[in-house]
């Protein structure tokens, strides 16, 4: 560590952690640290500065922060990564160093969406029966048991990696994806598959958001979980206003 530097971590396992973290780490005087929880067997890792797996709950990153003397942290997860998001407050709280959170917008329903919003993956199972036979399920993989009782249903499910071998998941069909997606290959996806319906998280973004797109032209619903509740605090929207906000930090 030499004196004079500011060390930031950025969580990460988003592309706008990706992008911030290329540009922060372009900033003289400035070391990037970005943080993985490790879901995906081959993240996008931009540089050597990466740090991968939990850090232990609250206490075990107040400890990170602290030993690696981190000056300012950088909340870029999902915005359905809630759990790390709230121990980050509580934990920048307890070393006393800057937070800022990025989050990305939700998407906002236009004209001709079909969006059903539910507060919970189960919410989502308990209206599906009653909706459609054939669904289109992009949760990802850590939830899918929400749906596993479900078994008059079938289910089309795109994740990055498999699901566990033990984890009980709905009948159907995997598919192994990683985005950006295409509107035109999200058209012929849902299509060839007679799909009736989709289930989604309300990510936002442009890299997943073809699927709406498509879903709209196709006048298919959308059960769209609605986002958790994050932590109060400093709160960005883009890659860009990250930076002013760090170069703020910074006096730069
Ligand atoms: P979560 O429920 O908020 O966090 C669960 C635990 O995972 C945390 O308590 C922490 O473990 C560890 N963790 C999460 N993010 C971490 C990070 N960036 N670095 C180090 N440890 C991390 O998180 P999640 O929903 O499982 O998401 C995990 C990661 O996947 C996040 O980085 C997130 O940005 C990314 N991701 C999530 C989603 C989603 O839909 N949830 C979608 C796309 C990407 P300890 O308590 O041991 O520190």
């Amino acid at each position: 560590m030499i004196p004079g530097q500011k060390r930031v971590l950025i969580l990460g396992g988003t592309r706008d952690a990706i992008e911030l973290a290329t540009q922060a780490a372009a900033i003289p005087g400035v070391v990037v640290v970005t943080s993985l929880a490790g879901r995906t067997r081959e993240p996008v890792i931009q540089s050597e500065n990466t740090r991968i797996g939990g850090f232990g709950g609250i206490s075990g990153l107040a400890d990170y922060l602290h030993q690696q003397r981190i000056d300012l942290l950088i909340d870029a997860t999902h915005p359905f990564a809630a759990q790390i998001s709230f121990n980050a407050a509580a934990a920048t709280r307890h070393v006393g160093i800057p937070r800022l959170m990025l989050v990305r917008p939700p998407w906002q329903s236009v004209p001709g969406d079909r969006w059903l919003e539910v507060e919970s993956n189960a919410a989502a199972a308990a209206m599906l029966p009653e909706l459609a036979q054939r669904i289109f399920l992009t949760i990802g993989r850590q939830e899918l048991a929400a749906f596993a009782h479900l078994q008059q249903l079938w289910f089309l499910m795109r994740m990055i990696d498999p699901p566990h071998p033990d984890a009980r998941i709905p009948h159907g069909k995997l598919l192994l994806e990683r985005g950006p997606f295409l509107l035109e290959n999200e058209r012929s996806l849902l299509q060839a598959h007679k799909i009736e319906a989709i289930v989604s998280k309300n990510s936002g973004g442009t890299a997943t958001y073809a699927k709406i797109i498509a879903a709209r032209e196709l006048g298919l619903p959308v059960v769209m979980v609605q986002r958790p509740a994050i932590p109060d605090g400093e709160t960005v929207s883009d890659v860009r206003a990250s930076l002013t906000w760090l170069k703020t930090q910074l006096n730069l």
